[in-house]
């Protein structure tokens, strides 16, 4: 029961576009007061201006989203090509800032009436999610719209279970950050929980317009693959997609070793280590009887041999590195495995003396 309640709690995403500007700090300490999260549709160029501020937005868990280059819609909407480049070079303004890749894209003035279907396939076939609201502050009807009527507008506004709504972050709009406590106040007193846009977060989207407010021609198949192929390009990670290679921490009683990547193996799910680096360790000691090939170590009074042939060597010469399995060597030496934990960067494994 109580997880279904949660689950039917409406959600607010407040959206912030423009930005970021002289106001962000302001509007991020208004967030962090009222401890709320939000969502930053930027412009590329202002990326450039205020990478700082772009920074702090990601730092203190607020989500970051792409909104063209420099927001200018003749040049936007007369072209795709031009759309696709400032959602490229914003996209690369923002990853240099914040070190994000964000896949969430607003277009300014909103997708109606700008947008046709071309676009829209265009961008989500390359990844990006495309976002409108459904609640508009009205804070850029006009310039210097006041505090009070931005307010009373989301106030009045229909609300459905999820609401998206639209505030802007620039210079022209000090009066959106005056309305912000209140606005968010009024969605709080509603019982409304506040959340950021993720990729897994549904869209809102306008309908197609009839009419475009837009002559341009059709978006063509070169300009779609183009920015597919930027997405395929900068969300490939090679580094990431490779197992990181980890270290082995071994905690032996009171010895504690670690093997780097390099030293240690696993070979269908047993891990050989050095038996040198592995004894030593355990301060114990290791003789070689090379006329013999035979290896000798020595812990915790335990004797244990290994001849050439059973670790890899060759009638009676050893080999340069000796490999010995680690949970078979320490069952030798009267020990045993307790737990192993792996974590991104690390095997941990704790072993202690055997009770037998
Ligand atoms: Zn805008």
């Amino acid at each position: 029961m109580e997880e279904a309640k949660a689950a039917a709690k409406p959600t607010v995403y407040l959206t912030f576009d423009d930005g970021p500007s002289q106001q962000t700090k302001e509007v991020l300490a208004i967030l962090k007061r009222e401890g709320v999260k939000g969502t930053f549709f930027m412009l590329g160029k202002e990326v450039k201006r205020y990478p700082a501020m772009a920074k702090q937005v990601v730092k203190e868990g607020h989500a970051i989203g792409n909104h063209t280059y420099d927001h200018v819609y003749a040049e936007l909407y007369g072209h795709f090509a031009v759309f696709a480049k400032q959602v490229m070079d914003t996209d690369e303004a923002i990853f240099q800032a914040t070190g994000v890749r964000t896949n969430l894209v607003r277009a300014p003035g909103g997708t109606y009436g700008n947008f046709d279907q071309g676009y829209f396939d265009a961008l989500a076939k390359a990844g990006y999610i495309v976002h409108d609201w459904n609640v508009d502050s009205g804070d850029s009807k006009r310039v210097g719209v006041p505090a009070k009527e931005i307010i009373s507008t989301v106030e009045g506004s229909k609300l459905s279970s999820k609401v998206v709504v639209l505030m802007h972050d620039s210079s022209i709009h000090g009066e959106s950050v005056k309305a912000l406590p209140e606005v968010i106040a009024f969605f709080k007193k509603k019982g409304y929980q506040f959340a950021v846009l993720t990729d897994q977060v549904k869209p809102i989207q306008f309908r197609l317009a009839e009419t475009l407010k837009w002559k341009r021609a059709k978006v063509t198949a070169a300009e779609t693959q183009s920015l597919a192929q930027f997405m395929a390009r900068t969300r490939a990670k090679p580094e990431n997609s490779a197992p990181k290679p980890q270290s082995l921490v071994l905690h032996a009683g009171d010895a504690e070793m670690t093997f780097a990547p390099e030293d240690y193996r696993m070979t269908n799910g047993t891990i050989e280590v050095p038996l040198r680096q592995l004894v030593a360790g355990l301060h114990g000691i290791i003789r070689l009887d090379m006329s013999n090939g035979v290896a000798e170590a020595v812990v915790n009074n335990q004797s244990v041999s290994w001849t050439a042939s059973e670790v890899g060597g060759s009638g009676k010469s050893m080999p340069s590195r000796i490999m010995v399995p680690l949970r078979d060597t320490l069952q030798r030496f009267q020990m045993i495995i307790n737990r192993i934990v792996a974590t991104a960067d690390k095997r941990e494994i704790w072993a202690g003396q055997s009770s037998i």
